[in-house]
């Protein structure tokens, strides 16, 4: 049962009754998880270190649209209004958490930041803001898949003199209007914030690339690429690799002398991997056109200048490193032996490690077919586990 004096601290935590699922994370994922424990009858308490749901969306950049579609996004229970167009803008997916939030009459309490998470008999202890401990019966861990932006330590990165920033800082291109800028990592993220300068008016913009992304068109003919994600998701991995070739031989242009040649791996053995491919909202036509220049790897700093693979030294005014962020999830259930190497949890959705029964984990996975469809389909399975 929760300590007494949480329910002061907390008054939006209901003691009446004791021992509720709490969902670590009000992200689409943790809400998305309590939506559908609520469903079933389950009580989920929602704790965001934030001060509201959403937290991640509110501070993307101002241009990102879903590149999902509208349809195939939309969290259990509440469709997403056909107001907000195929592809959702980044306010409408706030807006529809907020929403979703109300609509589900789900139970926040923001402002508590979840540290460690400990089995206790049968229950668990979260360790939470402020020294609180809470009691549940379950724990759904729901921190984010982009949880620790993850800035590499080139060397000699104390001498650049110019603006370094990680893209997760990133909102428009005002700042960089007229600048030459480098763009390091070939990502999503990377390739919609190039394409971003260069509309946005800055005077040179450089994309480092250390391994070359496959590119697929958002959608062709009507069709989206995430419907083909979702189709080919069993089948197996060298038919896809196969299929997807042919398919971006057709749709794509070759733009090996732009210097961003087809890549030699297959896309779907890629995925497995890790990586998704990048979808095209306006990447093929700047680097067609000259208008973003793919480069070679960043790999150092020197004298303030910036030192590509190749050898090539240059000096942008400014470097926005697209490159990645990690879980953070090592203090927090580290110590459970629920992590594999790379740091991710080694069950989602309705699965709970053996070692750790009652500990379940959605939004770790960056599936093909769309990260906010399965963190739904997640939702349900843990609801189903749980209730
Ligand atoms: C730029 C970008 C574009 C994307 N576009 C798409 C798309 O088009 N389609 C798609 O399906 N997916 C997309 N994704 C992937 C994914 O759907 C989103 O990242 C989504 O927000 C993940 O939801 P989440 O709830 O798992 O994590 P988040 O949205 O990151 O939510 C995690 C929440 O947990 C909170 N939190 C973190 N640590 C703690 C703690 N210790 N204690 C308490 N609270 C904590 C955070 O404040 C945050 O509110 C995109 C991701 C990015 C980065």
């Amino acid at each position: 049962m929760a300590d007494e004096k949480d329910s002061d601290r907390y008054p939006g935590i209901d003691r009446t009754n004791d021992r509720p699922v709490y969902v670590v994370g009000g992200g689409p994922g943790g809400l998305a998880a309590a939506a559908a424990l609520r469903e079933r009858g389950v009580r989920a308490v929602v704790l965001e270190r934030s001060e509201s749901v959403g937290a991640s969306w509110r501070r993307h950049y101002d241009r990102l649209h879903l590149h999902t579609t509208r349809r195939l996004s939309a969290l259990p229970g509440l469709p997403m209004p056909r107001s907000f167009g195929r592809w959702v803008s980044r306010d409408d997916v706030v807006r529809y958490l907020d929403k979703y939030a109300e609509f589900h009459a789900l139970e926040i309490v923001t402002g508590v930041e979840v540290s460690r998470i400990e089995p206790a008999g049968n229950d668990w202890v979260l360790h939470a803001t402020g020294g609180r401990r809470l009691t549940g019966r379950a724990v759904v861990v729901a921190t984010g898949f982009n949880h620790t932006p993850h800035l590499p330590d080139w060397p000699g990165r104390d001498t650049y003199q110019g603006r370094l920033l990680h893209a997760g800082e990133y909102r428009n291109p005002g700042p960089f209007a007229g600048k030459d800028v480098l763009v390091v990592g070939v990502g999503n993220t990377g390739a919609e914030i190039a394409v971003d300068l260069v509309e946005g008016g800055a005077a040179r913009v450089r994309l480092a690339v250390r391994t070359v992304p496959h590119i697929v068109r958002r959608s062709t003919a009507g069709w989206p690429a995430q419907r083909t994600g979702i189709l080919v998701r069993r089948l197996p991995v060298r038919l896809v690799d196969r299929a997807g070739e042919v398919m971006c031989r057709i749709a794509v242009p070759d733009l090996a002398a732009q210097g961003l040649p087809r890549p030699d791996t297959g896309l779907y053995s890629r995925v497995k991997e890790g990586a998704v491919p990048v979808q095209d909202v306006g990447l093929i036509d700047a680097v067609r056109t000259g208008r973003v220049e793919p480069v070679a790897a960043l790999e150092s700093f020197d004298d303030g200048k910036a030192v590509l693979a190749d050898g090539t030294r240059i000096s942008p005014d400014a470097v926005i490193a697209a490159t990645g962020y990690r879980r953070g999830l090592e203090d927090m259930v580290g110590h459970l032996g629920v992590l594999d190497e790379r740091g991710r949890p080694v069950v989602h959705g309705g699965r709970t490690p053996a070692q750790a029964p009652g500990l379940y984990f959605t939004g770790f996975t960056n599936p093909i077919s769309g990260m906010l469809r399965e963190m739904a389909i997640d939702a349900r399975k843990i609801a189903k586990a749980l209730a």
